[in-house]
Order: C-alpha cells, then structure tokens, then sequence
C-alpha cells in the first residue's frame, strides 16, 4: 500500500483508507517565515500536526524541515495524496512525478458532484440552490421526497437579538487540556520568534482541538449542551459571552480532524430523537452541509482569478493598528471588542467577522486581497480556499453579487439592534455627522455615496439608495469620512 502523504490540514482518520496505511507528515518552518501569524493559529497547526505524528508512532515517518521540497527528497518513495487544500499546494503535488493525487476528503459533497449540479444551472450559483440539492443528494433531513418539517430552510427564525442579561443559558464550549506536546511546541514558537519569525496576536491557553478525540469530545458536548440554543441567536453579538451557542469545531473540520458529515449526522440524530428542535439543527446543517460546502466548492469552481476581484476598486492597504491588532488605539466599542477577540482568541463568531471587522473594511476601502491574507493569518480556522468566498464573495462584494445580492455592509443601527455594544460607547449610533458620529453609520453612507455608481442597481439596494438621495448633510458626512481615513476610530 502506498504512502499516503497527509497535510497538517488532513489530520483526521478519514484521510486513510486503512488504520495501519503508512503515512507521511512534513512540518515545514519556511510556511512561518513567508507569513506572519498569530502565535495560537501557529500553536494550534504544530501541535495538532505533532499529535498525529505522536499517535501514529513508527506508521509515520514525520520530516521536519525548511520546505516541503527538501523533506520530500528524504523520502525515497512514491506517494499519494488527497486534493490539498489552496491552488499553491495542488500545482505543487501536480508537479511531483513520484506523487500521486486522489480525490478531495474532508468535505460532504465531492467536486465532481458539485461541478456536475453547476454545470446543470443557468445563472448565479446561489447557496440556497446548492445546499437543497445537498439535502437531497446526501439524504439529510429528509422526510420521503421533500424537507423535515416541509421547509428546506428556518433562517427567518435565526435572527433574535441577544437574550438580556449578558449571557445565553449554555455552558461554554469544552476546553482541550494542553499537554507535553503543547509545552514543546511553546518552546519551539518561543525560540523561533527570538530567530527573528514574526507572530501576531498574544498567546494563550490552546482553546481548539488539536486531535481527532478532542474534536470529537467537543462535538459530543456540542450536539448534547449546545445545540439546542443554536440558530435563534446566530446573529447575536455579545461583549460578555463570545462563544454564545455557536460550536467553536471550525478550525477542526478545517484542519481535518472532524469530518463534516459526522456532525451533520449527529446533529440529525439528535432531532429525530427529540432532543434538540428541528430549526435549530437545520440551522447547524445549513453550515455545515450547506456554507462550507459551498464556500470549498466555489474556491475551486470560479476561476482563478475571482480571489483578485476588487470590482468596487478598494484601494487602500491595511492599516497597522489594524494588522497588529492594537485594540488600545480603537474607540469604537464594537470594533475594540472584536479587535480583542481575535488578539486574545484568533477567533471571533461569524457575525462579528462579517458585520464588524468586513463591515468596516468595505466602508474604509481597503484591498480585499489584503484582507484575505489578513483573516487567514489572524484567525485559528483562517485557509486560503474558506476566506476567498467569505471575504471576495461575501464580506467584501468585490465580486459584485456572484453570491450574495447586495453587499453586507450596515450602519450603527444594525450592531446596536443585535448587540449590546453601543451602550457603553463614546459613539452614538443613530449620529452620522459630529464628534459623536458613529463611524459605522457614517462610514455607511459613505460608502453608499462613493460606490453608486459601481453597485448594481437593484430590488435589495433601491430603499438605501433612494434615503441617500435624501441626506442632506451628505457631503459633509463623505468629507468627515474621508478625513477619518484609516485611523483607527
Ligand atoms: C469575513 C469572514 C471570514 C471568515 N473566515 C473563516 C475562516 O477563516 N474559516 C472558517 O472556517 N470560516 C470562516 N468564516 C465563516 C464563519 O464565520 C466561521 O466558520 C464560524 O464563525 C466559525 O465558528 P463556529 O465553528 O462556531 O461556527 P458555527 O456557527 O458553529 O457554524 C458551524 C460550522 O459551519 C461552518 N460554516 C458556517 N458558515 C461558514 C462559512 N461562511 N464558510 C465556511 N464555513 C462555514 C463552519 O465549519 C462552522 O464550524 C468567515 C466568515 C466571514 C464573513
Ligand atoms: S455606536 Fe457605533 S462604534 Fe459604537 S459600538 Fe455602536 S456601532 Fe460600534
């Protein structure tokens, strides 16, 4: 049986055909050197990549060195390998004669599949489309021929603003226990930064799973505390609790240690056993199933070039406060408190992501190829393939609407309905204009005004269009704005 070469994103048992197949891990120093990371996604990449090394014991020949390349010439063997992750790595496998590459794993729907239902579709490939014939071509939650509970989707009651009192009724995600192989991997990460690689954000106590049982654990402890609670405040954004019911398992289905398809069985057990409400587990399926199928298939179904969209010509780079995460200098309570997250966790729910960090981004202008880089440095679940669809298609329209309708930018009056932010900020969000303007409402209209021209006319946009014709005091919110810059507000 042939070696099968894993990447640190294939680590779990579905990568192997057999339990005892002979397996090649490679750690790769240069990957650290060409980014600059935040210190817990390193963390968690080393460690998790270590454990499996340690759990395979002598089934694995584990290389570490400078790059891939040179690890590869020590092993004198053919090998195979499943579908990489990001068009770098399956150019690089493509490459190698003595390197043969099979079919993706680690996502529910298969590529060929996918590109047999796009082929089939005129027009835009909509999420919505896709994920109802996932439903129906996996056979999840299904009653005969059509959806459990006669609707594919219960999004419209997903949307509540968090509960009062600060914190949802559900315990906290279950927290992995760190061992001698995290105490190394700390020294190495130490040591390599006094060599001069750089890391972001502060380090901490590993949060995310960094094996196949922990991934598992914190999934069983999802599907029976956590679930339940899901969806109705999907949207909520809370100061106090940053984990509200979400289930924390991205950077495991992502680093390959969970497969997908478990959890979305799991969580269909849980509804036909009674134990959890059906909008609340169709919910989870929507973006398990549904999202980060879709979002994978995308990657590789557009073409090459849809990750350098930049259609609304976003021309502004980064700044550092915002690269270094320097929540100190940030006013805006919202942003400050997000900005925190990912300094102290590397993860923040998808709210916050979309509507706080890419709201911002797409008011302020900035590249969307940066922005790219930045979530997949920043963030512990950050790959290439998952933030060209979050952040090209949906965050930062740089597409103009091949997967969503309307860009996902919004004023103060959105974070203050589904948050508990604006009350202990020095910004009032109902305010556009003034000391007290809200940067974000302000940077709403803005950005309505700067971009009219370049944003398709239609139904979802006409409303705010139309109120901006109306804004009398614009030109002087659009000269406040462009005053306020990049700084950090
Ligand atoms: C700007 C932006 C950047 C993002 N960056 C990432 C990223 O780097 N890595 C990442 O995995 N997700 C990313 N997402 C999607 C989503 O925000 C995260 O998957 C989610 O917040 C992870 O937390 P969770 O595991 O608690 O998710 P839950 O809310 O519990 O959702 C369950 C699972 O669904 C999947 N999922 C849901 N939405 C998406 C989506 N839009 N794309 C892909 N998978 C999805 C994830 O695997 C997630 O674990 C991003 C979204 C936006 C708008
Ligand atoms: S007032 Fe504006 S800046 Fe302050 S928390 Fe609310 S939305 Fe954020």
């Amino acid at each position: 049986m042939p070696r099968r070469w894993l990447f640190a994103d294939q680590l779990g048992p579905h990568f192997l055909d057999e339990r005892k197949q002979p397996v090649l891990l490679v750690e790769s120093k240069a990957v650290f050197r060409r980014h600059v990371f935040h210190r817990q996604k390193a963390h968690l990449i080393l460690s998790a990549l270590r454990h499996r090394a340690a759990e395979l014991g002598d089934q694995a020949i584990f290389v570490r060195g400078e790059t891939y390349g040179q690890a590869l010439r020590q092993v004198g063997e053919p090998l195979e390998v499943c579908h990489p992750t990001s068009r770098r790595a399956l150019e690089f496998v493509r490459g190698l004669d003595t390197v043969t590459v099979l079919p993706a794993r680690g996502y529910v729907t298969s590529l060929a599949d996918f590109a047999d239902w796009a082929d089939s579709r005129r027009g835009t490939l909509r999420m919505e489309a896709f994920y109802r014939f996932a439903r129906e071509h996996h056979r999840v939650l299904m009653d005969g021929r059509g959806p459990a509970g006669g609707r594919w989707s219960f999004d419209t009651e997903n949307r509540d603003p968090p509960p009062k009192g600060g914190r949802l009724d559900v315990p906290a995600p279950a927290m992995p226990a760190e061992d001698d192989i995290d105490a190394e991997v700390r020294a190495d990460l130490d040591r390599w930064a006094r060599e001069g690689i750089r890391f972001t954000g502060r380090d901490g106590p590993r949060r995310f799973p960094a094996t196949t049982g922990e991934a598992r654990s914190r999934l069983r402890h999802f599907l029976r505390h956590r679930l339940t609670a899901f969806g109705r405040y999907e949207d909520a954004m809370l100061s106090t609790d940053p984990w509200l019911a979400h289930s924390a398992l991205s950077s495991s289905f992502n680093l390959g240690l969970l497969d997908p398809m478990a959890a979305v069985r799991g969580a269909e057990r849980a509804y036909r056993r009674q134990e959890a409400p059906l909008a609340a587990v169709e919910g989870f399926v929507r973006q398990v199933l549904g999202w980060r199928d879709y979002i994978w298939h995308t990657y590789w179904y557009f073409e090459r070039g849809w990750r350098d969209s930049n259609e609304l010509g976003a021309r502004r780079s980064l700044p550092d406060w915002w690269r270094d995460l320097d929540t100190e200098s940030v006013d805006a309570r919202c942003l400050r408190d997000v900005l925190t997250g990912v300094r102290d966790r590397g993860w923040v729910h998808h709210i916050p992501r979309l509507m706080v960090l890419g709201n911002y981004a797409l008011q302020r202008g900035w590249r969307p190829s940066e922005l790219v880089e930045w979530f997949h440095t920043r963030f512990v679940d950050g790959y290439d393939w998952v933030l060209t669809g979050n952040v090209v298609g949906m965050s930062q329209y740089a597409d103009l609407g091949r997967m969503t309708t309307k860009p996902y930018v919004a004023g103060g009056a959105y974070i203050n309905r589904m948050s508990d932010y604006c009350g202990g900020c020095r910004y009032d969000p109902r305010q556009r204009l003034g000391a007290d303007a809200c940067p974000f409402t302000a940077g709403y209209w803005a950005f309505l005004a700067g971009n009219r021209d370049r944003i398709p006319a239609n139904a979802r946009m006409a409303r705010a269009m139309r109120q901006l014709t109306l804004l009398g005091d614009l030109d002087a919110v659009v000269d406040q704005e462009r005053r306020r810059g990049s700084d950090p507000p």
